[in-house]
């Protein structure tokens, strides 16, 4: 590992003057659970770590009904949150599936949503591939049963982030600070196709940090969230999807799905919450939807099986939020 200086901030402001607008070189630590990961592996050199552990630790009500959650909440603490569980499931199922009891014990929320990519190839140093500056996208004729099955390119990253994808079905809002100030960044705004931005995954700015992720009142609204994984593991799932649904009575009033692990962003499919809304939630709505959150999906060489698991993940995340019965 390539050494490096520590600034141990108190704070957002004192952590903001750590960082500095040069992406790479200066990076915030939060658990380490990614980064110092990826520093072993010489894909990330910063000369400097900010620790960000003194960011908020707190889970609270807003004065609208909603909650607030500190970027260095732990996984566990969220997932243990019954304030949290009660009002988003979506939210606390997907912190409570990530990884092992160790990973959600030391990962926190902020590191979770800002961790960078899995793909094999970018985590080797002798890829060089499209996102590290080389030319070529390895996974493009290479070992893609893992990657994107919607997106364009030219980077065919799945997001690895599981609560990246309830926060946009949720409607969440993110803080943010950087050097000028604050502002706030709709959860569906803040991760950002390849080819908008190839080098990052989100709208960050290097001197910028996330310090909250601030979810609306839920109100009526019913969210789950439901993954598929190769087997009963502690590794990333294969595809899942997160849907918030307003009811009105029986009938769905209003739909957000998205799906995880399919595209280089949380995936939100317009065409599901179409299908879904006016309707009441039967497992025929389900399946209705859930074709239509794969249509138009594109499988690389090796991943058409991911298209019917995104399927069976929207179809049984609808259900689990209807509370019919899964399997
Ligand atoms: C075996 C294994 C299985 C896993 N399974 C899953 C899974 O199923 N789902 C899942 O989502 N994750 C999974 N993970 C990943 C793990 O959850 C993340 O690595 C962890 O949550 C990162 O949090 P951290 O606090 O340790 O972040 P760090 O490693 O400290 O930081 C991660 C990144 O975020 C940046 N960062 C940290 N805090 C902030 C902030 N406040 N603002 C801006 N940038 C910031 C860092 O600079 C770094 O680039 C798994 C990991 C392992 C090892
Ligand atoms: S998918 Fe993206 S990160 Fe992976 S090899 Fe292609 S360009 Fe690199």
């Amino acid at each position: 590992m390539k050494s490096f200086a520590y600034v141990n901030a108190a704070g957002e402001k004192e952590a903001v003057a750590a960082l500095g607008p040069e992406r790479g070189r200066f990076l915030p630590l939060a658990g380490g659970m990614d980064l110092l990961a990826l520093m072993k592996d010489y894909i990330a050199q910063p000369d400097r770590l900010v620790n960000v552990k003194g960011l908020d630790r707190a889970i609270a009500r807003t004065p609208d009904g909603g909650l607030r959650i500190g970027a260095a909440v732990t996984l566990t603490q969220l997932a243990e949150s019954a304030e949290a569980r009660r009002m988003y499931p979506a939210m606390t199922d997907a912190a409570a599936e990530v990884g092992t009891p160790q990973i959600r014990n030391v990962g926190t929320v902020g590191g979770n949503i800002n961790q960078r990519p899995r793909c094999w190839y970018f985590r080797n140093e002798e890829f060089p591939c499209l996102k590290k500056g080389g030319s070529t996208c390895y996974a493009v004729d290479g070992e893609n049963q893992y990657h994107a099955i919607f997106g364009d390119g030219p980077c065919h990253i799945v997001h690895p982030s599981s609560l990246a994808v309830p926060s946009v079905a949720l409607n969440a809002k993110f803080r943010v600070v950087g050097p000028t100030g604050e502002r706030v960044v709709d959860a569906g705004e803040y991760f950002q196709m390849p080819d908008r931005n190839l080098f990052g995954e989100t709208v960050l700015a290097p001197n910028e940090l996330l310090t909250h992720v601030m979810l609306p009142p839920p109100g009526a609204a019913r969210t789950a969230t439901y993954e598929v994984r190769f087997k009963q593991s502690h590794d990333w799932p294969l595809a899942f999807a997160s849907v918030a649904l307003s009811m009105s009575g029986d009938t769905v009033r209003g739909a957000r799905v998205v799906m995880g692990a399919v595209a280089p962003i949380p995936w939100r499919s317009p065409a599901a919450e179409a299908a879904l809304t006016g309707k009441r939630l039967t497992e025929e709505a389900a399946m209705t939807a859930a074709d239509a959150a794969v249509q138009g999906a594109k499988p690389m060489t090796l991943n058409s099986y991911k298209v019917q698991i995104a399927r069976t993940a929207v179809k049984r995340a609808i259900m689990k939020a209807a509370g019919l019965k899964t399997v």
